[in-house]
């Protein structure tokens, strides 16, 4: 019997999982990704010497990626090394007052006790009931397809019902009095896309992810793990094409039979695709897409990002490889991005230089940084903007952290939400896809599957699980499952 021709679109981390999965159980699949470059997201920039991740910088999660190799007999050492970073991050909350983030539970409990005696106890408590969550969710629970409520109601869950309809933030403060430590605790949630307030309390399992497992960099940066799993995809057969613009869903009798791209036609018996689920729509004629314009409107998108990659001609101080900036109003900020869109007055921020755990970041004695500052998808992105941002976090940054770097920047590149949409077809320019709120999560998700087009089918951070990479690695095997079932 001849193999079944498998076209998927784009390279980003859910189609490279998923490809492996297909060629594995006996598909010919060939990605067609529009870029030069594979990964989606997760590119990589390299500019005289320096070297960045325009995307994911935080390996979480690394027993997900484990999981994801071992399908294959294989271990993420094949293909890539990992450190644990120590510290695994710092938050500014002023000047020369910020709160380090050990690599361990213990490190962390002795921080924790430095801001509030008693703290350490709750903490424990607190991250042992989040290890729980964890068992259950990433264990298990987010390897279930969404197909229907069902699927969430297990023994463990149907005990937890109550953290479903409380929420983090009501958790954490309830737990916890003190503003900072209380930021820190919310802060892991932001990866999901909305705000504490708006995120079941059952998601403190990224709680046990920061604080129980710790925070890895990949050598070379998170392009490695990118660069890793291309390599075992085309060892599986899988043919990867860059350059090859999709610009169709061909079909006949209601079927996918191929795809247009760069004006030639793909012929194939299935069609899957990785890019952002409302563009893959915008391919099919309106009659054959499941989710209207107003639907999509009406989602909780997660935030875009304005971000900048500095190229500084000196090492800078009091700064770690993750760097959280949290000196000013979080709550003020959080409103600009999701109840009313526009840029925010004063911003929090993050920032991560690379080169200072990992030498193939920058030039010896040179420093790479990356600075995100989380913005509503859809807000107007100009040049003069842009700069206007760089300028205010930078004469911040240079006041909490006690240095001049402005004078040291040797280029600054930066990528914002008109660079969403031209490079990745993303919705309003969102960098994160559909945050998980409860009416966000699992069955009531975006399907993996078309309702509409037979042999049709979609993966990554728009559908299930939802928005990171090791959410993403497990969307490409969930769709992988439901495609040879069908
Ligand atoms: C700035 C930023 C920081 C992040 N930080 C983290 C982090 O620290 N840790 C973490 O776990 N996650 C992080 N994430 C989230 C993570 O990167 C994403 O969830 C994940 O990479 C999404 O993968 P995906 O498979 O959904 O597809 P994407 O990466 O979105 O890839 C989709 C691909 O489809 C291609 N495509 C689109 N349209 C077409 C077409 N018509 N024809 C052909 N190809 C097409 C695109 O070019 C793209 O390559 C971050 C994301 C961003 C943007």
């Amino acid at each position: 019997m001849s193999k079944k021709q498998t076209i998927i679109i784009g390279s980003g981390f859910s189609a490279l999982a998923a490809s492996s999965y297909l060629a594995k159980s006996g598909h010919q699949v060939t990605v067609l990704e529009k870029n030069a470059q594979i990964g989606g997201r997760a590119r990589q920039l390299k500019r005289d010497g320096f070297t960045f991740d325009i995307g994911p910088t935080w390996y979480w999660m690394p027993d997900v990626f484990e999981r994801f190799f071992a399908d294959f007999g294989k271990l993420p050492s094949d293909y890539y090394s990992l450190e644990k970073l120590s510290p695994a991050y710092s938050v500014y909350f002023g000047q020369n007052d910020r709160i380090t983030i050990g690599d361990t539970l213990d490190k962390i409990c002795e921080a924790f006790e430095a801001e509030e005696p008693g703290s350490s106890v709750v903490l424990r408590k607190f991250i042992d009931k989040a290890k729980k969550n964890y068992d259950i969710a990433i264990k298990d629970l987010v390897y279930r397809p969404g197909l229907s409520p069902i699927e969430l109601v297990t023994p463990q869950t149907a005990v937890r019902v109550g953290q479903f309809f409380s929420t983090i933030q009501k958790d954490v403060r309830r737990a916890f009095k003190n503003e900072r430590l209380a930021l820190i605790l919310e802060f892991p949630v932001l990866f999901l896309g909305a705000k504490a307030s708006k995120t079941p309390g059952f998601y403190s399992f990224m709680n046990y992810a920061d604080f129980g497992i710790g925070t890895f960099h990949p050598k070379k940066g998170m392009y490695e793990v990118v660069k890793g799993m291309a390599s075992l995809a085309e060892e599986l057969g899988v043919t990867i094409q860059t350059g090859m613009n999709v610009e169709e869903i061909l079909l006949e009798n209601g079927k996918a039979i191929g795809v247009m791209a760069n004006g030639q036609k793909h012929l194939a018996d299935v069609i899957l695709s990785g890019a952002d689920y409302h563009h893959s729509e915008t391919l099919l004629p309106e009659r054959f897409r499941q989710y209207s314009e107003s639907y999509w409107e009406k989602k909780t998108f997660a935030p875009s990002s304005l971000l900048f990659y500095i190229g500084f001609d000196k090492k800078l101080k009091n700064v770690d490889h993750h760097t959280l900036f949290f000196d000013v109003d979080f709550e003020k900020h959080a409103a600009t991005i999701y109840d009313d869109a526009k840029w925010p007055e004063e911003p929090l921020f993050y920032a991560s230089f690379p080169s200072i755990t990992d030498d193939n970041a920058a030039p010896q004695g040179q420093e790479a940084g990356i600075f995100l500052i989380p913005i509503a998808p859809g807000i107007e992105d100009t040049p003069e903007i842009r700069a206007v941002f760089l300028d205010k976090i930078l004469t911040r940054f240079e006041s909490l952290t006690q240095q001049n770097v402005k004078n040291s920047i040797i280029f600054a590149e930066s990528f914002c939400v008109n660079d969403f949409v031209k490079d990745y077809n993303s919705y309003k320019g969102n960098a994160y896809g559909m945050a998980n709120t409860l009416l966000q999560t699992a069955f009531l998700r975006p399907k993996l599957q078309s309702k509409k087009v037979k042999s049709l089918f979609f993966t990554g951070q728009l559908s299930v699980p939802g928005p990171g990479v090791p959410p993403s690695l497990i969307s490409g095997k969930l769709v992988a499952d439901l495609i040879n079932k069908a």
